[in-house]
């Protein structure tokens, strides 16, 4: 459907935990108070698929799965089966931090996943702990490899931190050599614990890029849902790609919304302001057809109701302005 910006929103990322196997530094640290959600407070598989077929109805046929990390979450593959198996969607994918992956991107892919993000920062071990708080390095990189190796579509997605890992860029894209992997660099937002960092900006890592490689091109084709631009260096496989969020270039094609885990969507990533939906399953909770065709009715009117009050633009340029007080690893990026 358009939003009164006449965006055409098709595209939810959809939370369904917010536990994480991993403490990124930048998301959820180690230490941080991390307050116990009850699980008959996250939304049901059964509910989620619910809220798609809804969304389906309004055009939003593309979802991506989150967390927290979606693979802590038990029974994660039967659902995406479950998504891919409601008529009209079109693609189910999914971001994750790479460290369940190698035991179940067969899973993933035979039950219909159609592409993975892995969250990789560092090609090196110690780095890799220093960052995420954990010594699983090794785990993640095994993940990218059975994900390749089980058919999915791979791309990875590196946070650049001063001091700590911007040195490694250039080797981090070099994972886009040799395999169709394209290797995406996103600027640390100011959202939780984003805003301890300063961000790398994607301009200066262009500019460095064009000095090394004169004959990088734009690459126009499409290669997902999302506000990346793309280059192509000659003689790599994959592509290389820019998610430049500080700049707000790219909310004048924003096509998303946001669900998080406890059934609270999102219009937009900067602004704190919610619109709870869990309520019409706790109100709602008959299983007969006439009670879930109510249901279905509540829900296309919230989601309608949202993507009708999506902002214009985020404000990340001006801290002062940023109303979302939620940490990322509760958003899902
Ligand atoms: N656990 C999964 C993962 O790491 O891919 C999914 C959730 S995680 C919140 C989604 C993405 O958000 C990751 O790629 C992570 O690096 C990114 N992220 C987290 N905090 C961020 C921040 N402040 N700025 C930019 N990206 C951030
Ligand atoms: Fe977990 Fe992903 Fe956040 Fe890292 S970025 S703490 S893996 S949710």
């Amino acid at each position: 459907m358009k939003d009164r910006f006449q965006r055409n929103i098709d595209y939810m990322r959809m939370s369904i935990t917010d536990l994480c196997n991993l403490r990124c530094r930048y998301c959820m640290p180690d230490g941080m108070t991390v307050q116990k959600v009850p699980m008959s407070e996250i939304l049901t598989y059964e509910e989620l698929a619910e809220i798609a077929t809804a969304g389906i109805a309004l055009g939003i046929t593309k979802y991506k799965i989150t967390g927290g990390e979606p693979l802590v979450r038990r029974g994660c593959t039967n659902f995406i089966r479950m998504l891919k198996e409601i008529p009209g969607i079109e693609q189910v994918t999914m971001t994750t931090n790479g460290v369940l992956l190698e035991e179940q991107a067969e899973a993933l892919r035979a039950a219909g996943l159609d592409a993975v993000n892995v969250s990789l920062d560092t090609l090196k071990p110690e780095v890799f702990e220093k960052i995420s708080g954990v010594n699983l390095h090794h785990r993640v990189m095994a993940g990218i490899d059975a994900a390749f190796d089980a058919g999915l579509r791979v791309k990875i997605n590196t946070v650049l931190q001063k001091g700590m890992n911007d040195e490694e860029w250039l080797s981090i894209l070099s994972l886009a050599k040799d395999r169709p992997i394209d290797v995406r660099f996103i600027e640390m937002m100011p959202i939780g614990y984003g805003k301890q960092f300063d961000p790398i900006y994607n301009d200066d890592l262009q500019a460095a890029l064009l000095k090394i490689y004169p004959d990088i091109k734009k690459d126009d084709r499409i290669h997902g849902n999302g506000p990346a631009t793309y280059m192509k260096i000659p003689g790599f496989k994959g592509s290389v790609g820019f998610i430049g969020a500080m700049h707000g270039r790219f909310c004048a094609d924003c096509n998303r919304i946001r669900l998080t885990s406890t059934g609270k969507l999102k219009p937009c990533l900067c602004y704190g302001n919610t619109y709870d939906i869990r309520h019409i399953f706790t109100e709602n909770p008959g299983q007969d057809s006439e009670e879930a065709r109510n249901r279905q009715s509540m829900l296309i009117e919230a989601i309608r109701d949202a993507v009708e009050n999506k902002p214009e633009k985020h404000c990340f340029e001006k801290l002062s302005e940023i109303t979302e007080q939620k940490e990322m690893v509760e958003i899902g990026g």
